[in-house]
């Protein structure tokens, strides 16, 4: 079955903006494609298109056929003229309908016309069949699209929708900006912006790099949050946009704490995405009914046919240690001071199970916490007799071996170290306080593992 009209054409070259203002909502709204306002839809039927070549770009699933999927199905890319419609149904209260060379964009909806500083070029091609404004192709970094403070309500801080298509050629690690408005002053740059950039929306690591820290984490929706279904549903239309960013090791911490059924429904739901996403899983087990929570949550992994070696479970005791890791999953210890589990119970877990598969990890936490807790179970773990290998396994080389499995967390990573620049900012932003020194570093040696080691 041939969609109608899909929204994702294939079409060529970037740059293309629309904004539109919705209703009640101030309004502002730049547009490379839509028709003109107004303007009678050309009556062509649409066209065919040759499948589209970007990669990852897939075309949508057939759909069901009384719940089944059919027994063949057929798709094509076609030019199709609803974004024209849809763009002129929401009433902006601007529209530039980018395109052509001129110094000037026109705004067909409300008579601000924005001025360019830097090259643009028409695009030979746009979306919509017989759209006489094809959209420009330009940089978003030298090049600009002004345009005056048109609408009296619009303050940058009053809600308001902007609306844009775009292609972009290319991703780098430039902010390319697709629109913003901000300002200088003596407090810094403020103001808001969206841009297109290697690593995608915002997500920085940029604070801890100039610390020579790098930065890992895992992304989730905690168990107690399945249990506020509102919240769930939200967080989990973010999790997969988030999930593939740069750093991101697991999905996680998931599973369950009270075992409610919305716990139940939320850790098979990002099982499943874990899966989909060929990400390891980092789980957490209910303090209470511990053990068979434990085993529950295993049950629940194997029936979705999660490899072991790709699942942390966390919150381990002696209680459970045994089943964890008879059934080949890696067995992670929280140690916590004075509450679950203390770092001389680990040392004992350590000589009488060893260290193959266990991991011994801290927590930041909302309760009272130790983040040091790894480095001392180790010394204690080494003063009290345990090998040196089997606490390099424990404190490093599992968590190294579990997490690494995402391919996004390397010895590398550390060991050759980027340099530090704390002269740099991010976005506008300096990690510097109250006029401290920058620390610049640039190392050329390899790290050895030796300087690792917190005495
Ligand atoms: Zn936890």
């Amino acid at each position: 079955m041939p969609p109608t009209c899909p929204e994702r054409q294939r079409f060529p070259l970037p740059a293309v903006l629309r904004a539109a203002g919705r209703r009640a909502l101030p309004v502002l709204a730049l547009t490379a494609l839509a028709a003109t306002p107004g303007a009678a839809v050309p009556a062509e039927p649409p066209a065919t298109l040759p499948d589209p070549h970007i990669p990852g770009l897939q075309a949508p699933a057939a759909p069901l056929v009384n719940g089944a999927p059919a027994q063949t199905a057929e798709y094509r890319w076609e030019r199709c003229r609803r974004y024209g419609t849809l763009v002129t149904a929401d009433a902006p209260a601007n529209h530039w309908p980018l395109g052509g060379a001129g110094a000037t964009a026109p705004d067909t909806a409300g008579g601000a016309t924005g001025n360019w500083t830097g090259p643009h070029d028409p695009a030979p091609d746009g979306p919509l069949t017989g759209d006489p404004a094809t959209g420009t192709t330009f940089d978003g970094v030298a090049t600009i699209l002004s345009v005056p403070s048109v609408t009296a309500p619009f303050t940058g801080t009053a809600a308001h929708t902007v609306e844009a298509w775009v292609r972009p050629a290319r991703h780098d690690t430039r902010y390319r900006y697709l629109w913003s408005r901000q300002t200088s002053d003596a407090a810094g740059r403020q103001g808001t912006g969206v841009w297109i950039r290697q690593t995608g929306i915002g997500f920085e690591r940029f604070r801890a790099s100039q610390f020579g820290i790098r930065h890992y984490c895992t992304i989730g929706l905690n168990s107690k949050e399945a249990n506020n279904e509102e919240l769930a549903e939200a967080v989990m239309e973010l999790i997969p946009r988030f999930a593939l960013k740069e750093g991101v090791v697991a999905i996680g911490e998931i599973g369950y704490d009270e075992q409610t059924p919305l716990e139940d429904k939320y850790f098979r739901l990002q099982l499943e995405l874990a899966k989909e996403l060929d990400l390891p899983v980092m789980i957490h087990t209910p303090h209470r009914d511990n053990k068979s929570g434990t085993s529950r949550s295993m049950d629940v992994c194997v029936e979705h046919g999660l490899d072991p070696a790709k699942v942390v479970i966390d919150h381990n005791n002696e209680e459970t240690v045994r089943e964890v890791l008879d059934r080949g999953f890696w067995a992670a210890f929280s140690i916590y001071p004075s509450t679950k589990m203390g770092n001389a119970r680990m040392v004992e877990i350590l000589r009488q199970y060893g260290a193959r598969n266990v991991i011994v990890d801290s927590a930041c936490d909302w309760g009272i916490s130790e983040p040091l807790a790894v480095a001392k179970t180790a010394r204690l773990a080494l003063q009290s007799g345990i090998s040196e290998d089997q606490v390099r396994l424990a404190c490093y080389q599992n968590a190294l071996a579990a997490y690494g499995q995402s391919g996004q967390m390397k010895e590398e990573d550390w060991l050759d170290r980027a340099p530090i620049d704390q002269r740099a900012v991010y976005e506008g932003n300096s990690i510097l306080r109250g006029g401290r020194e920058p620390v610049v570093e640039n190392p050329k040696n390899r790290r050895s593992m030796d300087d690792l080691i917190i005495e």
